[in-house]
C-alpha cells in the first residue's frame, strides 16, 4: 500500500478549506493545509466580514439624520476613515488568529506558502515535495478586471478595503451583489457614488421585484445608478481618473472600482500536471461529491464555480470530510440556499423567483406588499419595503420568498427553514406574527 506524508493535503485555508481540514482531522485523518496569503481566505480578509463591517459603518450616515425625527440633536457627524479601516483591520487580525488556533487545536498542520500540484498524490510547497492520499483544492476565486485602455487604474474589492482615504467621487462598475453593496457603502460614508452596469437591470438572477425596488431605493438615496452604461477607457490626469463611457460622456472620479465578476484561482496551480479537467473559465470540474476526474483530487468552494458563497463552500468542505474520512458519502444540498445582498436597504431571497417558477411551468399565486417601515413614519424618509411570496397554486407550497428592506437577510434565514420543510401558504397564514415587526408581513399577506 502506498505511504503518504498526509491523508489529506488542502490547498487554501479559506472558508471551505479550513472546515474540510478541521473536520477531517477530527475524524482521525492526518491533515496539512497550505495557505499563501491569509488565514480565513476571502470571506474573513477581503469579503463577507470586512464588507459587513463597512456596511454597518455606512448606515450611521442615515441613522444620524434619521435620529432627528426621534428628537435627537446630533452635531455635524464626521467620518474618520483611517480609524474605521484601522478598527476593521484589528478585527480581521483577531479573526486570523482565531483561524490559526482552530486549526492548531484540531491538529491540522498549517504550511505557509504557495502550493502547486505535481501529480495526483504530490504537491510542492515552495520547492518542497509533499505527498498525500487525497488533495483538496480550495483555492477560491479572484476578481476580474476586463482589459481596456486604462484598466490598470481600476481597483477591485480587494483594494477597496485598504484605500488610504475615502474617495470624494467613486465609480463602481458591475451589477452583481458586490458592486451593489459597495455602492451603498461608499454612498453611505459620504462619497458621491456612480454605479454603472452594462445590462438593462442589475442583480441578474434575483426576483424582478427585488431588482426594481432596490434600484428605485438607491436612486432615491442619491446614488447615480446608470444601466446600459459602461466605460470604454480611463485616463489619469494628475490624481483624477477620467472615465470615458461608451456613449462618449466623461465622468471624473478619485477611484473606479470594478466588480465585474470573479474567476476561479486555478492558474499556476499545476492541475494540468495531474490531468484535472477544468472549465473554460478555469473552474475545477467536479461531481456531486466534489471529486474531480482524478480520483485522489477533490475541489470545493469558489474554485468550482457552483455557488460563490461562504456557507456553500463550508457545506462542501463538510461533505468532503464526511465522504473521505467518516465513511458517510455526502452530497451537499443546493436546494433553497438563502442569500442576502447587504445593499442599502438589504435584500434577502430564498427559493424560486417568480420568473423561474413560471419558466418551470408552475401555476403561481403571487403575494406582494410594499409599505413604509414604521420607523420612517417619524424620520420622514421616503423608503419602501417590498416583500413577496411565490406560491404553487396546485400544492399551496411556498416556492420563493423575496424581500427588500431593513434586516431582509436576518428575516429570510428563518423562512429558508420553512421552505426546506415544504411549508404551504396555509401554514404561513396559520403562523402568528410578531407585532410590530417587518417579518410579520410574511405571515399576514392575504391578497394575491
Ligand atoms: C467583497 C466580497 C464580499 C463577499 N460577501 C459575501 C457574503 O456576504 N456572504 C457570502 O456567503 N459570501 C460572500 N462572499 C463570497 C465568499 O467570500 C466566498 O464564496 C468564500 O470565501 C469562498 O471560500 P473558498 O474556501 O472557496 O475560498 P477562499 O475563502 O477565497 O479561500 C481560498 C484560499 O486559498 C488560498 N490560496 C489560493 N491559491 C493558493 C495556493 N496555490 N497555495 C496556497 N494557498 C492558496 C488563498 O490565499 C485563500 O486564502 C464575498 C466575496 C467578496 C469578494
Amino acid at each position: 500500500m502506498a505511504q503518504y506524508d498526509y491523508d489529506l493535503f488542502t490547498i487554501g485555508a479559506g472558508s471551505g478549506g479550513v472546515r474540510a481540514s478541521r473536520l477531517s482531522a477530527s475524524f482521525g485523518a492526518k491533515v496539512a493545509v497550505a495557505e499563501e496569503r491569509y488565514l480565513g481566505g476571502t470571506c474573513v480578509n477581503v469579503g463577507c466580514i470586512p464588507k459587513k463591517l463597512l456596511v454597518y459603518a455606512s448606515h450611521y450616515g442615515e441613522d444620524f439624520s434619521d435620529a432627528a425625527g426621534f428628537g435627537w440633536k446630533v452635531k455635524e457627524p464626521r467620518l474618520d476613515w483611517t480609524k474605521l479601516i484601522a478598527n476593521k483591520d484589528k478585527e480581521i487580525t483577531r479573526l486570523n488568529g482565531v483561524y490559526r488556533k482552530v486549526l492548531d487545536d484540531s491538529g491540522v498542520e498549517i504550511l505557509e506558502g504557495h502550493a502547486e500540484i505535481l501529480d495526483p498524490h504530490t504537491v510542492t510547497l515552495d520547492g518542497k515535495k509533499i505527498t498525500a492520499k487525497y488533495i483538496l483544492v480550495a483555492v477560491g476565486s479572484w476578481p476580474l478586471v476586463p482589459e481596456f485602455p486604462g484598466s490598470e487604474y481600476a481597483i477591485t474589492s480587494n483594494e477597496a478595503f485598504y484605500l488610504p482615504s475615502l474617495p470624494k467621487t467613486v465609480i463602481i462598475v458591475g451589477g452583481g451583489y458586490i458592486g451593489v453593496e459597495f455602492a451603498g457603502i461608499f454612498h453611505g460614508l459620504g462619497a458621491r457614488t456612480i454605479q454603472l452596469y452594462r445590462g438593462e437591470s442589475f442583480l441578474r438572477g434575483f426576483d424582478d421585484d427585488i431588482r426594481t425596488t432596490l434600484a428605485a431605493e438607491m436612486l432615491k438615496r442619491g446614488i447615480d445608478l446608470r444601466f446600459e452604461a459602461d466605460i470604454s477607457r480611463i485616463d489619469k490626469v494628475g490624481e483624477i481618473l477620467r472615465a470615458t463611457l461608451t456613449d462618449g460622456s466623461v465622468i471624473e472620479s478619485d477611484q473606479i472600482l470594478y466588480a465585474t465578476g470573479r474567476l476561479p484561482k486555478t492558474r499556476g496551480l499545476g492541475l494540468e500536471n495531474a490531468g484535472v479537467k477544468l472549465s473554460e473559465l478555469g473552474a475545477v470540474d467536479v461531481d456531486e461529491y466534489s471529486q474531480s476526474n482524478v480520483e485522489s483530487i477533490y475541489a470545493i468552494g469558489d474554485c468550482t464555480d457552483r455557488m460563490m458563497l461562504t456557507p456553500v463552500a463550508i457545506a462542501e468542505g463538510i461533505a468532503v470530510a464526511n465522504t473521505l474520512f467518516n465513511n458517510k458519502p455526502t452530497r451537499p444540498g443546493y436546494l433553497n440556499v438563502p442569500t442576502a445582498v447587504f445593499s442599502t436597504p438589504n435584500c434577502g431571497t430564498v427559493g424560486l423567483t417568480e420568473a423561474e417558477a413560471r419558466q418551470r411551468k408552475f401555476k403561481v399565486d403571487i403575494y406582494r406588499t410594499f409599505y413604509k417601515p414604521l420607523r420612517h413614519t417619524l424620520t420622514g424618509r421616503d423608503e419602501r419595503t417590498m416583500m413577496k411570496l411565490v406560491v404553487d397554486q396546485t400544492t399551496d407550497r411556498v416556492l420563493g420568498c423575496h424581500m427588500v428592506g431593513p434586516d431582509a437577510g436576518e428575516i429570510i434565514q428563518g423562512l429558508a427553514i420553512a421552505l426546506n420543510c415544504g411549508a404551504t401558504k396555509a401554514q404561513f397564514d396559520a403562523t402568528i406574527g410578531i407585532h410590530p415587526t417587518a417579518a410579520e408581513e410574511f405571515v399576514t399577506m392575504r391578497s394575491k
